[in-house]
């Protein structure tokens, strides 16, 4: 494979900073991956979108091996599994992981994640947990001894997107979604913060209440959409003048779905 370059004229296509507790920020354009360092291997959670070279910038961090592991497999998030031999990923991830002809692994052997399996990386365990709506796929990984939850595109500041893809019922996915953040509630004495991947991170736990009475409002037909998709504190580009969607939110939490004529 040529070698690709993460510096470009541009700048760094990643940049990493060190997070409290041993575990690492790595982010690319929109996308922010985590890479969790124990004593005799590491985990990096997401590869994002695969351009440039990834594991440079990992090596620049630990020589440890690395476990690979996806939140989802959406593009934004599986782009450089093929950087690796082995990827794990939720079941039904098979379908829509990327598996990039350009990287070293193109058939990379895509291992299926369990409701509470452990991996043990030396004095530091990640416990994996399913929390799919948003993909159905989605799982979040329990870090307990830096106390943090990562959520993958479950969770997020700015707008969880709820049913653009798919043909799930919004009503399925909202009741999902609520049974995923009690479950997430449940386990809350054993994290103290959020990792999402998308807009800013580390999040409050507070964001699990916040999106709980989001869907039970919005189940209960409580919640009304917003007046614009756009906004919610941020740049009115994101989903500006998109008709087919909108917006609802409580709190700090807010969801954009399509449009269904019955809820
Ligand atoms: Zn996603």
């Amino acid at each position: 494979m040529a070698k690709r370059a993460n510096d470009t004229l541009k700048g760094s296509i990643y940049g990493t900073w060190q997070m409290d507790c041993g575990v690492w920020g790595i982010r690319t354009r929109n996308v922010f991956c985590y890479l969790i360092v124990g004593d005799s291997s590491a985990m990096l959670v997401d590869t994002a979108y695969g351009q440039g070279n990834l594991m440079e910038a990992i090596r620049k961090i630990t020589d440890l091996p690395v476990i690979c592991v996806n939140t989802h497999t959406h593009y934004d998030h599986s782009g450089g599994n093929a950087l690796f031999e082995e990827v794990w990923a939720g079941p039904g991830g098979e379908k829509d992981a990327v598996r990039k002809k350009s990287l070293p692994h193109p058939s990379y052997a895509l291992r299926l994640l369990c409701d509470g399996q452990v991996f043990d990386l030396g004095g530091r365990s990640v416990t994996c947990i399913p929390i799919g709506a948003h993909h159905p796929a989605s799982f979040a990984f329990l870090d307990e001894k830096g106390r943090n939850l990562i959520a993958g595109d479950e969770l997020d500041p700015c707008q969880v997107l709820l049913n653009l893809r798919g043909d799930t019922a919004r009503k399925d996915l909202l009741e999902m979604h609520r049974n995923n953040m009690l479950k997430i509630m449940s386990l809350s004495d054993r994290f103290d913060r959020i990792l999402p991947s998308h807009n800013g991170t580390p999040l409050d736990k507070s964001y699990l209440e916040d999106f709980l009475a989001l869907s039970e409002g919005m189940l209960e037909g409580k919640i009304q959409p917003c007046e614009t998709v756009t906004g919610f504190g941020w740049s009115p580009l994101i989903f500006g003048g998109n008709r087919k969607l909108e917006r609802y939110s409580c709190g700090k939490a807010s969801f954009i779905c399509r449009k269904e004529r019955n809820l």
